[in-house]
């Protein structure tokens, strides 16, 4: 049975939207009802709408979602170019939508003079989605720079959370309510009036001599095991190169998979399955992969 979408947001929504437009992985089936907001009210009064039990599922730049080639039944909703507000509260604190890209944030945070926050200059993902997996680069982490954030819920509510009502930690986050969306934080930085886009640059030539920048991946498949890098386990069982259909992993950066062209999620995941295997066998450590999968196969 598909969706019913109410009569006032039947044109809006895209029904059958191929999500491999909104993945950096350039793979994954159709979402059923794909919905954009034009802002936080309107995200609302779509939600409102909403029948209980239909499946919601959230996207931002899709940078760490591998989409299952069946697709996502229910709804999606991205806040790719919306709820994208960015401005500066007071000396120290910064309001920005969940839909602002993490790099603008690093790029306007260099021109108010705050800092530290170069470190998002190379997340390729929305705020939102940074909130969701505690992103973080080069020992910065989203959650450190978090004071509140404001939340969504299926029916539309929305509700001022504090830092203290999630539990935070290595790329996880658990909120008070298993059916809450950020839409908004406030962070928090200190006055770095030195900071410059040098910086930024210097970090994001440390990432390109080190990963596959520009080539269709999702970051880190893996996260790192407690003392070790996934990186290092992955290259040491000898699959650097190790393809299946379209997809290898990475000759530059072993915790890196690559879509080099054709992969479908299917391969993507197969590649995932086995790199975890080879180093159970090898090594008895069990990899988690950071990269969230969802859809049906
Ligand atoms: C080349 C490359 C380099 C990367 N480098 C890093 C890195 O250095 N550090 C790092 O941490 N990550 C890195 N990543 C992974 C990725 O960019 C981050 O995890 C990023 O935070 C994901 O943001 P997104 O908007 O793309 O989220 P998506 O991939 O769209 O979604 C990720 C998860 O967040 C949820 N989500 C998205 N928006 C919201 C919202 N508003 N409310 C609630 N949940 C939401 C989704 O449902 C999903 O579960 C890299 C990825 C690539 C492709």
């Amino acid at each position: 049975m598909s969706v019913a979408v109410a009569p006032e947001f039947n044109t809006r929504v895209r029904r059958n939207e191929p999500l491999s437009r909104h993945t950096s992985w350039h793979v994954g089936g159709p979402a059923e009802v794909f919905f954009n907001p034009r802002d936080a009210a309107d995200l609302a009064a779509f939600l409102r709408t909403v029948a209980p039990g239909i499946p919601i599922q959230w996207i931002g730049l899709g940078s760490n979602l591998l989409v299952r080639d069946g697709g996502i039944r229910g709804i999606v909703i991205s806040t790719h170019g919306t709820l994208d507000e960015l401005e500066r509260l007071n000396e120290t604190t910064v309001h920005a939508g969940a839909g602002v890209a993490c790099a603008r944030i690093a790029r306007q945070c260099i021109r108010w003079g705050l800092g530290p926050a170069e470190f998002f200059a190379g997340i390729p993902g929305t705020l939102g989605g940074a909130l969701a997996m505690n992103a973080g680069a080069f020992g910065g982490e989203t959650w450190e720079h978090v004071r509140s954030v404001a939340t969504i819920d299926r029916a539309g509510r929305t509700h001022a959370r504090g830092r203290g009502e999630f539990r935070v930690g290595y790329r996880q986050v658990t909120g008070p309510a298993p059916e809450e969306w950020f839409i908004a934080a406030e962070l928090s930085f200190e006055r770095r009036p030195g900071a410059h886009t040098g910086e930024v640059r210097t970090l994001l030539a440390r990432r390109k001599e080190s990963q596959p920048i520009g080539e269709w991946s999702c970051g880190s498949v893996f996260t790192n095991p407690p003392g070790d890098h996934a990186a290092r386990l992955i290259e040491a069982c000898g699959l650097k190169g190790f393809r299946i259909g379209d997809a290898s992993v990475s000759q530059k950066h072993a915790n890196f998979i690559i879509n080099h062209g054709r992969a479908s999620a299917h391969d993507l995941e197969r590649l995932i399955a086995h790199v975890r295997d080879e180093v159970m066998r090898a090594y008895g450590v069990r990899l988690e992969p950071e990269v969230r999968i969802v859809g049906v196969r």
